[in-house]
């Protein structure tokens, strides 16, 4: 990873914390700092598992909750899954997902020709629309191709 594109990302994550009351304890940023440089989408059991190789001490209620707090202010999304359980984004920018139906594995795309989709007038006739994303359900190529290859995801 580029340190200087995750350095400014941490310090925008820092001011829209700041912005919202939230303090910036160093047990959040190591949160936010390892959410960061994982671009699985992982669940707080994932982010949780690599967390405490670094931070023994830190307990999964505090990584949960830590997730929960960053998704309702804003600073990072949650994602939708299939398997019920939350998973976590740190790109807050649009984008799109592919789901892989075998492995769990979401993978991020960008397409300026989906992001232009209109969303029907009787959708936002009553309807505050605050972002929309789409999502292309699969197989991902690891998969079509057979091979074990393992991805940290939900279940794991
Ligand atoms: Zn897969
Ligand atoms: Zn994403």
């Amino acid at each position: 990873m580029e340190e200087e594109y995750s350095q400014g990302l941490v310090e925008q994550f820092i001011q829209r914390c700041r912005g919202h009351g939230l303090k910036v304890t160093p047990q959040r940023l190591a949160i936010y700092r390892k959410l960061l440089a994982s671009s699985e989408h992982p669940s707080a059991d994932v982010v949780y598992k690599k967390i405490v190789q670094e931070y023994p001490t830190m307990s999964f209620d505090t990584v949960n909750r830590a997730l929960l707090t960053f998704a309702d202010i804003g600073v990072i999304d949650t994602v939708e899954s299939h398997s019920g359980v939350k998973r976590y984004d740190t790109d807050i920018a649009p984008h799109h997902h592919l789901h892989c139906i075998k492995c769990g594995a979401i993978i991020d795309f960008c397409d300026s020709d989906l992001d232009a989709i209109p969303i029907p007038e009787r959708i936002t006739r009553n309807f505050t629309v605050l972002g929309k994303r789409v999502i292309i359900r699969g197989i991902c190529p690891q998969c079509a191709e057979g091979s074990a290859v393992h991805h940290d995801h939900e279940n794991s």
